[in-house]
């Protein structure tokens, strides 16, 4: 994106000193949600890459990534996908486990969301270690679908989430806005 873009989406992000615990420095985009202009500027941008890539399906990752794919795919003239928490989807699923810095957690998407196919660009707000969106990359494959993209609103660059996707990625681009 250009820099005016970039500065635009910066400047709406607020940064929270230790929430939910201490030591995190938590980005809360809902500034930016909040203001028509930048939730305008970046779901245009997301667009942008959705025509570009030849997308066909946007998949959301639980819970902000809903919230910025679902215009994104409306405007785009694609469908969308949820991939969610375990446990929350109502039918058949496929589930993928991933490690958390204490423990694992699971997420799923329906088995039969994607067509065979399908390029799918996966939207979240924040990559930060990348094993999210690792999983959700995984979970888009083993639906049938092609992964066209992975795009997020901001990277946490320190935590190295671009070097662990790229085996999952393969040539496929990772966009941070
Ligand atoms: P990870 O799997 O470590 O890349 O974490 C990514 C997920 O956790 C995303 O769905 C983000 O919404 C959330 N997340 C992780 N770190 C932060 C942070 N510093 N601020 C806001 N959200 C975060």
């Amino acid at each position: 994106g250009s820099i005016e873009l970039r500065e635009l989406l910066l400047s709406r992000i607020k940064d929270v000193a230790d929430y939910p615990k201490a030591g995190v420095v938590f980005k809360d985009i809902t500034p930016l949600l909040a203001d028509a202009e930048a939730f305008g500027a970046l779901t245009d941008a997301l667009v942008d890459l959705c025509v570009r890539h030849r997308v066909t399906k946007v998949v959301g990752l639980e819970a902000r990534g809903f919230i910025l794919g679902a215009p994104v795919a409306v405007r785009a003239n694609v469908g969308f996908v949820p991939v969610r928490k375990a446990g929350k989807l109502p039918g058949a699923t496929l589930g993928q486990a991933y490690e958390l810095e204490y423990g694992t957690a699971e997420i799923e998407i329906h088995a039969d969301a994607l067509t065979p196919g399908d390029r799918v660009l996966v939207i979240d707000d924040v990559l930060a270690t990348g094993g999210t969106a690792e999983a959700s990359l995984q979970l888009v494959r083993r639906a049938g679908g092609e992964v066209a993209g992975l795009a997020v609103l901001l990277e946490l660059g320190f935590l190295n989430g671009r070097e662990r996707l790229a085996a999952e990625l393969k040539d496929a681009p990772l966009e941070a806005l």
